[in-house]
């Protein structure tokens, strides 16, 4: 067969399975908790989640309006949605937030360990304070949900976890020494969780996100962004979407035999 007739039954094959399969969801039926959803990266996870079929629960820190609009958007797609207000850095809250999803949705198939924050100085200029606000909402938050959502995976004897790390978890930053032993540790606790419970068939993965275009980087952008840009083989920020595409594919069975991975959606800053 020639190379264009192979090209045209190609072209004909996917035509049909685009008319019978118009969207191939990935996570159908799915439960999916996402911390920190009202904006940025957790976000479009959240909506890239519930398009692809996934019920989706998700929390946020006080970005009260910004999550009841996104309850509806995630509605819109047909599945279930729902938002609560907990903060990622108490253990109490964790294990409530746990308890209630369970009993409104089910189970828990998928969390996303997504809630972060950056508090940057140098370290001579770096409080204590600011060490252990760091510390505290992205490291210890990822321990607080993870030792209460293993509980209905191991009941359900599947789950994928995804935790977001960061390029400067893997690389380190000069000014973010706190936020890089965060996203560092989180790469450490990822990768014993994945040893520890992949028996189970519980698989925990890491994203180590580049520059993303979201609200914790405008800063970056009003510096200059093109100074950056020459760091970045692809020569941009990354846009929260991209992210939530690495996110789907840890999500979803795609990915039913990768564990304890960091992948990298940098731009090809670290390779
Ligand atoms: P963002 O735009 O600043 O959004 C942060 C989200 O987390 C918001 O929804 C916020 O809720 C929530 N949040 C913060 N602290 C919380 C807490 N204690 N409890 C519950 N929710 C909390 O951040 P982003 O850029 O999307 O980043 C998301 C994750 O990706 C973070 O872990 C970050 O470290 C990581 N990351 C980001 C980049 C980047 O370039 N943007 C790169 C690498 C890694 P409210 O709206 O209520 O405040």
């Amino acid at each position: 067969m020639g190379h264009s007739s192979e090209d045209a039954a190609h072209s004909r094959r996917s035509h049909y399975f685009y008319a019978l399969f118009p969207t191939m969801k990935l996570l159908q039926d799915k439960v999916a908790l996402i911390t920190g959803a009202s904006r940025g990266i957790g976000e479009a996870i959240a909506l890239k989640f519930a398009e692809h079929g996934a019920n989706v629960a998700f929390t946020y820190l006080s970005s009260d309006e910004r999550a009841a609009a996104l309850e509806g958007r995630l509605a819109a797609f047909g599945v279930k949605a729902k938002a609560f207000k907990s903060d990622a850095a108490q253990f109490s809250a964790a294990e409530a937030l746990a308890n209630e999803v369970v009993k409104e949705f089910g189970t828990i198939d998928v969390c996303v360990n997504n809630a972060g924050i950056s508090r940057d100085n140098l370290l001579l200029r770096l409080s204590e304070e600011q060490w252990d606000e760091v510390m505290t909402a992205n490291l210890k938050s990822v321990y607080n949900l993870t030792k209460q959502v293993i509980r209905p995976m191991m009941k359900a004897r599947k789950g994928s976890i995804i935790n977001m790390s960061s390029i400067v978890g893997v690389a380190g930053n000069g000014g973010q020494s706190a936020y890089a032993a965060s996203k560092a540790g989180i790469i450490g606790f990822t990768k014993s969780i994945a040893l520890e419970l992949g028996s189970r068939n519980i698989r925990c993965n890491a994203i180590a996100p580049g520059f993303i275009e979201t609200d914790m980087t405008h800063y970056l952008k009003d510096g200059g962004a093109e100074q950056w840009f020459s760091k970045i083989p692809l020569a941009r920020f990354g846009k929260p979407e991209e992210i939530a595409d690495v996110a789907l594919f840890l999500a979803s069975d795609m990915s039913s035999y990768v564990s304890g991975q960091v992948i990298s959606a940098c731009g090809g800053m670290n390779t």
